[in-house]
């Protein structure tokens, strides 16, 4: 294969129906041929250009109801942006931050090596529009988000300064090199989603809580909103989705993320964790970095995770928590030393169990919140389906019930989830019962067995006690029904990380 030319192989998934196939297979021919640009610039890492491997990306055209939600869910807009781009590799400015790994390289029957680099989202419907008011054609605009997207996954991004001039001298570059002969066209940012502008609080926005596996970020969460929304667990690496509590005061309002905990990715379904938790940080207006008041001091993943976030230029709360278990005077030590490692906004020890310091962060996270509008209505306590809740509630169970091995192993799939209404069908609906069907996904069979348990008892258990949490969460009678199944190595299909929320995209088809 010495010699070949092709660097990137560009998968496609159309969800557009309005746009006919043929626009579509030009639409492909243009976003081809961005990419193909984007992977000749010379300042992409070497280790991506070997012989042997091509790296890939996956394209989807999606509507403007999937773009909203996506961006809802991941950049906690309710906005529609024209691109949104999910990079799978640790990069910046084109460099590996880290080297490859084994687990970054599909090998093909073929010996070809594919890398792939993320998923980017466009949509066609915003594409449209925006060429309109610009005055290109819309495969002129796709082009360009095309490029743009491409740079966001090789670590490009527009967040601090010097980071945007590179950015916007690539794209540049590139947009040149397809369009040679244009005199004008567009060369800089995509559209920013417009704000919503009525109704202003003084303080409002989104507050993300970072830290290593078991530090108490759930624990903080459930201790805000007051109620059981996030799994509470003493096995790290519980908490796989970002499930956010919402506090609402007269004049200001915090949305609050929940991360999975930081740590080194292993397969794809850490990748992804870990991948989100920084990305949740990045969107926030402000970060509180939580760590573990029973350790003296700063580790490795605190100042890993301390470079990464330090980078947003963000004001960033540092919570010392567990403060009920540890001596008063050890805490001054503690504070002594991160205050050297970084400059925070403010340094707050607090109990997530008891509650201690708690409103003090709270008013401090506020004090540091921009003006803006109530992202949520006030009466909303999460902005989770309950459809996720319910899976997580179920896990929940399983976690319970079940010892170490078992429950990394295993997911809940929701199959069905339907709303059952009483009769006679009256103006105001008042719902009756949930019922439910879910899967129980687990790595091996001897997983499926301990699951079971003998004659059924486990499983018996999970199911009663996942469904009276389901019960008090919709506030109705639930019928729960969950079958458990074998699928070896789920966590690496990219399919089933899709069916189970954990990306977005689509399923990745290669034939
Ligand atoms: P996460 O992984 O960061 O979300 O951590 P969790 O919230 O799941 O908490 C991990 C463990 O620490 C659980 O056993 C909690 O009960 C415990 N924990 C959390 N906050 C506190 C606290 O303020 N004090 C004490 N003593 N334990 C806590
Ligand atoms: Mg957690």
């Amino acid at each position: 294969m010495k010699g070949c030319s092709i660097l990137m192989i560009v998968l496609f998934v159309n969800k557009q129906r309005k746009f006919d196939s043929e626009q579509i297979e030009r639409l492909k021919v243009v976003c081809q041929d961005a990419m193909d640009a984007v992977s000749k610039r010379p300042f992409i890492d070497n280790s991506l250009r070997h012989q042997s491997t091509r790296m890939s990306v996956t394209i989807s055209f999606v509507g403007s109801d999937f773009m909203k939600k996506t961006n809802y869910q991941y950049r906690n807009m309710n906005s529609l942006t024209d691109v949104l781009s999910f990079p799978l590799l640790d990069m910046h400015n084109g460099k590996m931050n880290e080297s490859l790994g084994a687990q970054d390289v599909i090998w093909h029957k073929d010996g070809i090596g594919e890398i792939p680099l993320g998923d980017v989202l466009i949509s066609l419907d915003k594409a449209s529009e925006q060429a309109l008011s610009i005055g290109h054609d819309l495969d002129r605009e796709v082009a360009f988000l095309a490029v743009h997207a491409g740079l966001h996954l090789l670590g490009f991004d527009h967040i601090d300064s010097d980071d945007e001039k590179k950015m916007l001298n690539e794209q540049k570059k590139i947009i040149r090199t397809l369009y040679p002969n244009e005199k004008t066209g567009r060369l800089d940012a995509p559209g920013s989603p417009e704000p919503v502008t009525e109704n202003l609080l003084n303080h409002s926005g989104f507050a993300a809580i970072i830290g290593r596996p078991n530090v108490g970020k759930s624990t903080l969460i459930n201790q805000i909103s007051g109620m059981k929304l996030s799994i509470i667990s003493a096995k790290p690496q519980t908490t796989r989705n970002n499930i956010r509590a919402i506090v609402n005061r007269p004049d200001a309002q915090i949305v609050f993320v929940d991360t999975p905990g930081v740590h080194k990715p292993q397969n794809e379904l850490s990748r992804f964790m870990v991948d989100s938790s920084v990305r949740a940080a990045q969107y926030a207006d402000v970060i509180a970095f939580m760590v573990d008041g029973r350790f003296s001091g700063p580790g490795e993943p605190e100042r890993s995770i301390l470079e990464k976030i330090g980078r947003f230029k963000k004001p960033i709360v540092l919570l010392i928590n567990k403060a009920d278990g540890v001596a008063k005077e050890s805490i001054l030590p503690i504070i002594g030393k991160y205050s050297a490692l970084y400059d925070f906004t403010s340094i707050i020890p607090i109990s997530a169990r008891t509650g201690d310091g708690v409103e003090d962060f709270l008013e401090e996270v506020i004090r540091h919140l921009p003006s803006g509008p109530r992202y949520y209505p006030e009466e909303d306590f999460t902005d989770q389906s309950e459809r996720s809740l319910a899976a997580e509630l179920i896990r929940e169970q399983i976690l319970k019930y079940t010892n170490q091995e078992v429950p990394h192993g295993t997911a809940v799939l929701i199959d069905h989830f339907e709303d059952v209404f009483g009769e006679p069908q009256t103006e105001d609906l008042e719902r009756q019962m949930v019922r439910i069907y879910a899967s129980i996904l687990c790595e091996r069979k001897s997983h499926k067995s301990i699951i079971l348990g003998k004659d059924g008892q486990m499983i018996k258990r999970i199911g009663t006690g996942a469904r009276q949490n389901i019960e008090r969460m919709t506030g109705c009678k639930v019928y729960l029904e969950l079958h458990v199944k074998i699928r070896e190595d789920w966590k690496n299909a990219a399919t089933h990380l899709n069916e189970l929320g954990y990306k977005p995209g689509e399923t990745r088809d290669k034939s």
